[in-house]
């Protein structure tokens, strides 16, 4: 079976030498050496300045969401992962969706613009697939409502607009570093500040608010990451470039092949370039995707349904409309991609869904 996706272990000598280290200091969590020259590191190679390193993507959200001054409604996705709504309303937010665009798969300026009220209280835009939001839009939106803009970068490790790292863009963002991202730390995730007095914020409140041995700032929650997790992200880290060129290498191959298709690709943004990291195809109608599932599925493909359903439709959700969401997710499907998927299975794959017509 070619599965979808698969998470990448580094070299086993090279984990083992940072536990090794652990294992001598005894020291194993609550911001140790590993986890400051993670973030430190991390912060190097994406060339952003303020990371904290926290327990997962979800929790990056959530805490990037805590620092809104007041409850109130969010404006967000609805073609994400279910974590980006989830985040909002477990704050106690009220989650307002805004309908995407249809090529591009982010979020539509246009759309976002209509639903502001005096409840809102932040934008929370995900960059899909890695691939850019309408940044100067959502931007200005926000400066015009004195509303800030978050962004979920989960799937941004890598990935570029104007040539600096997407992370880099907003009030904030939050990256994942979850087993089946490109880069990951087994379980984590990263917020990313703007500056010097945001990052404080985030690293109390991932701390329980303590600011000294018996002094609390403010509330808090442990948000904290471990030794073993910066260390399965340094180990990681010193490969991230190869596993980059890779993805981008094999994604470069699935789009050749599939351009003159049936099939709808997606539309990058202008002065962006993603990861790779995914692969979604658009099919003509829902039920042709549950049969190109279906027909891979016997040929030993696995195809997945990244990201289905639309989060405006779930039940403990604030359900509303959005049309365009709602019809992409019940069509689209991402091909297999990891770290050793070879040309011959891609070209497996490929067959298979050439013998298919959209
Ligand atoms: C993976 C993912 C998350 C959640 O990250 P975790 O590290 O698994 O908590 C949030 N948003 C999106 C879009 C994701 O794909």
């Amino acid at each position: 079976m070619i599965p979808a996706t698969k998470p990448y272990l580094p070299e086993r000598e090279k984990y083992d030498a940072l536990l090794n280290g652990i294992w001598e200091r005894n020291w194993i969590t609550n911001h140790g050496p590993l986890v400051r020259e993670f973030e430190k590191k991390l912060s190097d190679h994406l060339d952003l300045e303020h990371v904290s390193f926290v327990s997962s993507g979800t929790m990056a959200l959530e805490l990037m969401l805590k620092t809104l001054p007041e409850n109130g409604e969010v404006i967000t996705s609805p073609f994400s992962y279910v974590a980006t709504a989830n985040a909002i309303s477990w704050q106690g937010h009220t989650p307002v969706f805004a309908d995407i665009l249809p090529g591009k798969l982010t979020i539509d300026p246009q759309k976002v613009r209509e639903k502001i009220t005096s409840d809102t209280r932040a934008i929370l835009a995900t960059h899909i697939y890695g691939n850019a939001c309408e940044i100067e839009d959502l931007e200005s939106i926000g400066k015009e409502f004195n509303i800030p803009v978050f962004y979920d970068g989960a799937h941004c490790f890598g990935s570029k607009y104007i040539g600096k790292s997407l992370l880099n863009y907003g009030d904030m963002a939050a990256l994942s570093t979850h087993a089946t991202k490109i880069f990951h730390t087994v379980n984590g995730g990263v917020v990313v500040s703007q500056n010097a007095a945001q990052k404080t914020k985030i690293d109390l409140m991932r701390n329980f608010g303590h600011n000294g041995l018996n002094n609390f700032e403010e509330i808090g929650i442990n948000g904290k990451n471990s030794e073993f997790h910066a260390a399965m992200g340094l180990a990681i880290l010193e490969d991230a470039e190869m596993l980059l060129e890779k993805r981008k290498k094999q994604s470069a191959y699935y789009f050749k092949n599939l351009i003159d298709s049936n099939f709808e690709l997606i539309q990058i943004k202008n002065e962006g370039e993603t990861n790779g990291s995914y692969f979604p195809l658009i099919c003509r109608s829902k039920q042709k995707s549950e049969d190109l599932i279906a027909l891979a599925n016997e040929a030993g493909i696995e195809l997945r349904r990244y990201f289905n359903p639309a989060l405006n439709t779930l039940k403990f959700l604030n359900q509303s409309s959005c049309p365009v969401a709602e019809d992409i997710s019940a069509r689209i499907i991402c091909l297999p991609l990891y770290h050793d998927l070879s040309q011959l299975e891609q070209d497996k794959i490929l067959n298979e869904i050439k013998k298919f017509h959209g």
